[in-house]
């Protein structure tokens, strides 16, 4: 960190600031004393400090971090990228451009296995299924909780599919954690800090989608949360924010995945159906998620989306998601990837 003190800063001041970081063990504060005004570096990891309250002390002109407040997360820690195996030879990070497909939420033994059917036949090789659903209204459908989760697990089982499933209370992260191959943490969930580190402490992927508002750097804080407890196997979930913009459900920021690419060491996918919340929308985003170098995408797919209980008006049919595994190919092929 770099600390430029205010022209003509008195020394007590200055002194005051070499304190404040000789109070952090493994800190050492260097002076540089010019004719006009003291520029302090710091030496050693320091990530310890604030940088706001440094900041705030008297004198302190501007404060410039050297080093990512993501330690773990960032690429500066870690250079190679990240490939997370997932269980059935899938990986998530390495050449190969995944495709989670599956319905919003798991209603019947019946849906979740003609959906299971579906995506399989399409190509796509993790299946994806809400058993606990974030609504925004009580009233409406919440998900079949933990019978929901068995009916995912067989499913998947069946077709030899790689699960997904999102998980909202710690409480429920161990049994989830028994029955899913990847624990997903849903947007409204990213900064929900006991659950990240409870995934965090489970041996099984975690997707961390991010939240409605948050920036690309409290973004891979919340990452750094799960990272921290010892859980490697991190995947990253641009879904979209919140803007002014009201043609689409979220504004989807492609412009994420080359920033994380480049910030970080994690892999990171695009969830155009949340995304945009619309179906002529999804191919089109899912085509450039994955030319700016994602790797993979997320859709929700329904065999009957009239009747879907959940998102109806984003699930693809089963011809609508042939078309678009159909559609993605070539721009994988063209970014010298594979599916
Ligand atoms: C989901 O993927 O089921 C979901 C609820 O998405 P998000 O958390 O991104 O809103
Ligand atoms: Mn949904």
């Amino acid at each position: 960190m770099i600390i430029v003190m205010q022209r003509q800063a008195p020394k007590d001041q200055i002194e005051r600031v070499l304190e404040e970081i000789k109070r952090y063990e493994g800190l050492k504060p260097i002076p540089l004393i010019g004719t006009e005004r003291t520029v302090i570096a710091v030496i050693g990891d320091e990530r310890v400090l604030d940088e706001r309250h440094i900041a705030s002390l008297p004198g302190v002109s501007n404060v410039m971090p050297v080093l990512r407040p993501y330690k773990l997360a960032s690429r500066e820690t870690k250079y190679e990228s990240t490939v997370v195996k997932c269980g059935n030879g899938v990986k998530i990070g390495g050449k190969t451009v995944v495709v989670m497909a599956g319905p919003c939420s798991v209603e019947s033994d019946a849906q979740i296995e003609e959906a299971a059917k579906a995506v399989k036949k399409a190509g796509s090789t993790i299946l994806r299924g809400g058993a606990f659903k974030p609504r925004t209204t009580p009233y409406s459908f919440q998900g079949l909780g933990r019978k929901g989760i068995q009916m995912l697990e067989i499913a998947a089982k069946k077709h030899g599919l790689v699960s997904i499933s999102e998980v909202m209370d710690v409480r429920d992260v161990e049994f989830v954690a028994r029955h899913i191959d990847i624990l997903q943490i849903g947007a409204r969930n990213m900064q929900n800090f006991d659950l990240l580190k409870e995934v965090g402490k489970t041996k099984k992927p975690v997707m961390l989608k991010r939240g409605l508002s948050a920036t690309i750097k409290e973004f891979l804080l919340a990452a750094e949360y799960i990272l921290a407890q010892g859980n490697q196997d991190v995947i990253l979930c641009e879904r979209g924010i919140r803007t002014f913009e009201d043609e689409t459900r979220n504004t989807l920021c492609i412009a994420t995945v080359p920033i994380v690419k480049e910030l970080s060491h994690l892999p990171i996918i695009v969830d155009p159906s949340h995304g945009t919340g619309k179906i002529n929308l999804i191919a089109p985003m899912s085509r450039a998620a994955i030319a700016a170098g994602a790797d993979g995408i997320m859709v929700e797919v329904h065999t009957n989306p009239d009747t879907a209980l959940c998102d109806a008006d984003q699930a693809l049919n089963e011809d609508k998601f042939k078309n678009l595994m159909g559609e993605i190919k070539p721009i994988v092929k063209a970014v010298g990837r594979t599916m």
